[in-house]
């Protein structure tokens, strides 16, 4: 007899991957497949933030606001190696939004909720102080500077879905869910698989429609109904340049059109500018960085920094398509940043649940929502209670945040023929299961065939044995970044490796 999941989830995105994970703790059977790499979606493409989002207290999103600000701690504590504390500094520009509005705004942000461990907003000299320096002399004198945080995106999908995986959920990559249909209280998926073609059915009691920006079309076309109405796609896109500031601070600027464009630290060699907003139409896998967009990040730049910043600086773009839930706003970056379930239930048929919009930033408090608005719908297990995922770290964050830099060391120690560099990478990406990846070896010469940039056979042996990974993308643009040092001929030779292997 078919075994019969407990929940099918669709889409490999934060969205779903952290719902696989909350509900297979709770001892949920759980399904989860993704069409090519998990967060080959939107959720590798970001700007990379968890953030409470100043700018959305501009539209009185004060629900999200303080969700987001709380989940800056928690996600911190359950993936210190992944999430880190960020500081923004904000220039005051003479004409744009006043010093008061800043003021008020920064210090809602620090009270609203959850701040316990991160410092609060300070007001900046910029003359006297070295954030100052890489800017345009003469135009900013004062600024603030308020905390934030950054996470490794993709790595994030990633971690929930080996975490749900660990407490029994399936999780099928490259696995286009073609078709699903009720049928006796239960949801029928069909599955091809993205290599062969071959086709597969699962059987689940309730289904998660988390395909980001495809939720439209994966209710068109795969179910068969009424895709959900208000979907707002809405392109966003990021430059890289090599680094223009040499601290570990980010900027973020007011751009003269009201949006705000960030400057930040990136890969320890680069400058991570974004992003943009503009309404998209089309497949969202086919989305690019527009000569526009690119021109528009390197002016709104090169207007902040005394460096020029040109389109011939930029090493590499890219872009993702939002799935905003569509409140009626005119305006792209008016469009609310929250996210709303969709619940398709018919008295004895299995229940459909879409989500649209949402954040990396909330992806956690998302799933909790999902599996509440579910719950009467799941049958009952025994398992973990609710909120579970966030006192819980995810693979690797066994550790305290302060432990950081001697777990770097200790890895080290414990492997002297590392580089610095490379132990520091490694244990950034990988936290306390760094040694995983490493092994018994003794010498370099142990972790196999060295494809460039410290990267080398046994960490992508690991890569597809634990983490899913299939291609060259996979390993050198999402479970790292490997693909800003490496040049196109390493990149090819990996593929090649990859594919004989
Ligand atoms: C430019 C930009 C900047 C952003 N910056 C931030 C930020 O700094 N902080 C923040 O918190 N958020 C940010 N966001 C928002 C955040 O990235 C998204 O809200 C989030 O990644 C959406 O995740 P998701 O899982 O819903 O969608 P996705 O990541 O797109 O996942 C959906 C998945 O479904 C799969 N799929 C689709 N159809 C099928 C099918 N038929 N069968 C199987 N699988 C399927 C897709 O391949 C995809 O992987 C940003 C977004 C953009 C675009």
């Amino acid at each position: 007899m078919q075994h019969v999941y407990d929940l099918a989830v669709i889409g490999g995105g934060i969205n779903g991957c952290g719902i696989a994970r909350d509900a297979a703790g709770r001892g949920l059977s759980v399904f989860l497949c993704e069409m090519g790499d998990l967060g080959s979606g939107t959720s590798s493409r970001s700007t990379k933030l968890i953030h409470g989002g100043l700018r959305y207290l501009e539209q009185y999103d004060f629900r999200l606001v303080r969700e987001a600000l709380a989940e800056r701690e928690v996600l911190w504590r359950i993936a210190p190696h992944i999430v880190r504390p960020l500081r923004f500094v904000l220039p005051h520009t003479t004409g744009l939004r006043p010093a008061w509005m800043l003021r008020i705004g920064l210090f809602l942000y620090d009270h609203l909720g959850g701040r316990e461990r991160l410092p609060g907003t300070r007001v900046v000299d910029l003359a006297a102080d070295a954030a100052g320096g890489p800017l345009k002399a003469g135009l900013f004198t004062t600024g603030f500077e308020y905390s934030d945080c950054w996470v490794d995106d993709a790595r994030l999908v990633v971690l929930n879905a080996r975490d749900a995986a660990d407490r029994g959920a399936a999780i099928r990559t490259r696995s286009r869910c073609v078709a699903a249909k009720r049928d006796a209280g239960l949801w029928n998926l069909t599955l091809a698989d993205a290599g062969t073609g071959g086709k597969e059915t699962v059987a689940a009691r309730a289904l998660v429609n988390a395909a980001g920006p495809w939720v439209g079309e994966v209710s068109a076309a795969s179910l068969g109904l009424n895709a959900p109405e208000r979907v707002r796609l809405v392109q966003g896109s990021h430059i890289v340049v090599p680094k223009l500031f040499d601290h570990d601070r980010a900027y973020i600027f007011q751009n003269p059109d009201g949006r705000v464009v960030f400057a930040i630290p990136y890969e320890g060699d680069f400058t991570l500018i974004g992003t943009t907003d503009r309404d998209y139409r089309g497949d969202p896998a086919a989305v690019a960085a527009t000569p526009e967009e690119i021109a528009y990040l390197c002016e709104a730049a090169g207007a902040a920094f005394a460096k020029a910043v040109r389109p011939s600086d930029v090493v590499w773009t890219y872009s993702g398509v939002r799935p905003l839930f569509d409140d009626g706003a005119s305006d792209a970056k008016a469009a609310s940043r929250d996210y709303v379930l969709e619940m398709d239930e018919k008295s004895g048929a299995a229940p459909l649940l879409s989500v649209i919009g949402g954040k990396i930033t909330t992806y956690r408090r998302l799933a909790e929502a999902v599996l509440e608005r579910l719950g009467g719908q799941l049958p009952p297990r025994l398992g973990l209670a609710a909120g579970w995922t966030g006192t819980t770290p995810l693979p690797g964050g066994e550790f305290e945040p302060e432990e950081m830099p001697l777990l770097a060391a200790r890895l080290a120690r414990s492997y002297p023929f590392l580089a610095e560099a490379h132990a520091d990478r490694l244990t950034r990406a990988y936290g306390a299961r760094a040694a995983r990846v490493l092994g018994r070896a003794k010498s370099t010469a142990d972790l196999g065939q060295d494809f460039g940039a410290t990267l080398t056979e046994a960490e992508v042996r690991y890569l597809v044995e634990h983490e899913w990974a299939c291609t060259a993308e996979d390993v050198v643009w999402r479970r790292s970044k490997l693909g800003l040092r490496l040049s196109t001929a390493q990149i090819a030779a990996l593929d090649g490796w990859m594919r004989e292997r």
